[in-house]
């Protein structure tokens, strides 16, 4: 028999996935400081061998039954799966009050998750084919068709990539440094400035990939996909740029997927895409965010939609074959006719991946302090759905996806590809399969114990001085965490 005392701890603990479902359905939090706004009742039901769940507001009262989960006579499971059945029931009927009350059906009916594709590998190891766990999502949570949908596809793309075990590794390299902050960013990285900081920065980085070198070699781990991230590495000078590139070869030569991002188009030059290519990168990013050159001075990204589309025309001169292309759908100010001319460009240029973010406004962001809104809901959905219509048009497959909270219309972020282009290290660091050995600030290195489904992260801290001046202990925290047996 569940205590009330147990109840209660539940009940606790479900609290910010409750506010997180208010969120879904775009009301504000302050409704949790307005008492009983909305009351609960939780009882198991000895006759009928059920928790009974029941939510009511000024308008609305639901009720919710599930049965008691088997008993396995042991403590520990049992107590563990009366927690979960309890969490489920509690969430799907306040998730059924707030449906009833707005009338409204968010399209990952009541998923708060950021990966929910770890859901569908769930039911596949439980033995569902892939169309059932698709079925699944929309019975359970209320996902909605198009959204189970696209799962389904991102799981069958992943299923064709090289798999991954415990010998594999990731390699990320964060330069974090750019020209202008973007009015949405909640990255740690900085205006580069003057560049005072560069220069003692390619420094302490150096010498942390060494020591990762060293590490590799200690760990016996293979390296799967080498990642240049930031901030934009292009916003480096050439100059710079050259040592660096050299520096990240002499100590990780010969990868097979090799990105970099060069994500702003202004920080784009023949030398530096000349470099790339002589480095051995495969795959870069130019990220024009949207092809309207109002939206872009107002999201603070100092270059035109002309110096995207010269960007892509120096890439394919220099050879690149593999070009990925980020936008963001729900934009400040822009409607759909602004975003469908972002992707007509898009159609245009031919990017042989496309990512489409739904804007999520984090609270460390330009645009939160100065109270910018999100789109409509209804908006932000068609936006992400001509996203994926233009990627399906270009031929390409969604291959990973994942959440935030603050989305635009609760949508989501998701990659897509030509075949055989998806890119590994992508799909790695969202399904947390793959261990991740990460260098310069802010990186995360992540270690994952796959057969019992845990994970360790050794974060680097992200204030750039702090970084260069605490190097060694960063090369200590990694050592930490690989070496440790
Ligand atoms: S380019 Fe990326 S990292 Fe740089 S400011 Fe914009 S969002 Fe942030």
């Amino acid at each position: 028999m569940i205590m009330e005392q147990e109840i209660k701890s539940h009940l606790h603990e479900i609290e910010m996935e409750l506010q997180n479902l208010t969120r879904l359905f775009g009301i504000p939090d302050s409704v949790w400081l307005q008492p009983d706004t909305y009351r609960y009742s939780l009882w198991q039901d000895p006759a009928q061998a059920c928790f009974v769940c029941t939510f009511n507001s000024k308008t609305q009262s639901v009720k919710r039954e599930c049965p008691l989960p088997e008993v396995l006579n042991d403590e520990r499971l049992d107590a563990l799966h009366r927690r979960r059945a309890v969490r489920r029931l509690c969430r799907q009927t306040f998730y059924d009050l707030l449906k009833a009350e707005t009338g409204l059906r968010p399209p990952w009916g009541s998923l708060t998750g950021i990966r929910p594709t770890r859901l569908i590998y769930e039911q596949l190891e439980h033995g569902s084919t892939l169309d059932e766990a698709a079925q699944n999502l929309t019975d359970l949570y209320d996902v909605t068709p198009e959204k189970a949908e696209l799962l389904r596809e991102i799981v069958e793309t992943q299923q064709l990539l090289p798999p991954t075990d415990d010998k594999w590794i990731d390699v990320y390299i964060g330069i974090p440094f750019c020209t202008t902050r973007c009015a949405y960013c909640s990255f740690s990285s900085g205006e580069i400035g003057n560049g005072r900081l560069v220069e003692p920065y390619l420094d302490a980085l150096f010498q942390e990939l060494r020591a990762g070198v060293d590490l590799l070699r200690e760990s016996g781990h293979q390296l799967r996909a080498l990642y240049i991230g930031g901030g934009t590495p292009t916003s480096l000078n050439e100059d710079q740029f050259a040592r660096f590139l050299d520096e990240v070869n002499r100590c990780f030569p010969g990868v097979s997927e090799f990105t970099v991002e060069a994500g702003r188009p202004d920080t784009i030059t023949p030398g530096k895409l000349r470099l790339i290519r002589e480095a051995g990168a495969g795959r870069i990013s130019i990220n024009p965010q949207t092809m309207n050159d109002r939206t872009l001075q107002l999201i603070g990204r100092a270059h035109t939609a002309q110096q995207t589309v010269d960007a892509y025309a120096m890439a394919r001169a220099e050879g690149i074959h593999h070009i990925n292309m980020d936008v963001i759908a729900g934009l400040p100010g822009e409607s759909l006719d602004d975003f469908a001319h972002t992707m007509s460009a898009a159609r245009e240029l031919k990017p042989e991946s496309l990512t489409i973010h739904a804007l999520a406004i984090k609270r460390s962001t330009r645009m939160h302090l100065e109270g910018t809104a999100l789109p409509e809901p209804e908006t932000a959905s068609r936006m992400t759905a001509m996203g994926l219509e233009t990627a399906h048009q270009l031929g390409m497959k969604a291959y990973y996806l994942y959440r935030q909270k603050a989305m635009a219309g609760a949508q989501e972020n998701v990659g897509c590809a030509l075949p055989g282009h998806a890119c590994l290290y992508n799909v790695d660091i969202m399904e947390e399969q793959t261990h991740i050995l990460a260098f310069g600030a802010g990186g995360i290195s992540k270690r994952v114990y796959p057969g019992e489904g845990q994970l360790r992260r050794a974060p680097n801290v992200s204030n750039i001085e702090l970084y260069i001046a605490r190097v060694q202990e960063m090369i200590q925290r990694k050592r930490d965490l690989f070496l440790d047996r």
